[in-house]
């Protein structure tokens, strides 16, 4: 919560003008029911929409509402939903593939170096040296 910097005083009758700016920002229309909060320690008040439970859990809205498995939806955000608007999916990638994939390619390197420090070796030393079975040395040998 900040300051806006815009004051307005109380009138006669205890009224208060909520200034254009601050309406259009917050979305609030004539005639839309607002609710005040207030922190007597603090002395502080505010005013926000008053929603009651009654208004679109996604966007506030208290128009075309509809229970979705027991969430109030406005149309317009279920709309969205099906036409997956703002929908941002989450990648999904297959991790065991990949890291398979790149500990071969760590194994290739390894195996190479290995290879040239060490021409006259066996594949069992290859695969001691590397920590892995004399099959899998042998397998990525036919990859050099
Ligand atoms: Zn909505």
């Amino acid at each position: 919560m900040k300051s806006t910097g815009m004051t307005r005083p109380l009138d006669t009758l205890g009224r208060i003008v909520i200034p254009i700016e601050i309406r259009n920002t917050m979305g609030i229309e004539i005639g839309e029911p607002l609710e005040f909060f207030m922190d007597v320690e603090q002395g502080f008040m505010g005013l926000g929409k008053y929603s009651n439970g009654t208004s679109c859990k996604l966007c506030n809205s208290t128009q075309d509402l509809s229970y979705f498995k027991s969430s109030l939806l406005c149309k317009h955000c279920i709309l969205d939903l099906k036409g997956n608007v703002g929908v941002t999916p989450i990648p999904v990638t297959p991790k065991e593939e990949h890291k398979v994939r790149r500990s071969t390619l760590q194994l290739l390197k390894s195996l190479r170096k290995l290879m040239r420090e060490h021409p006259g070796a066996k594949q069992s030393e290859y695969a001691e040296w590397l920590g892995v079975s004399q099959g899998r040395i042998s397998q990525i040998t036919k990859l050099l």
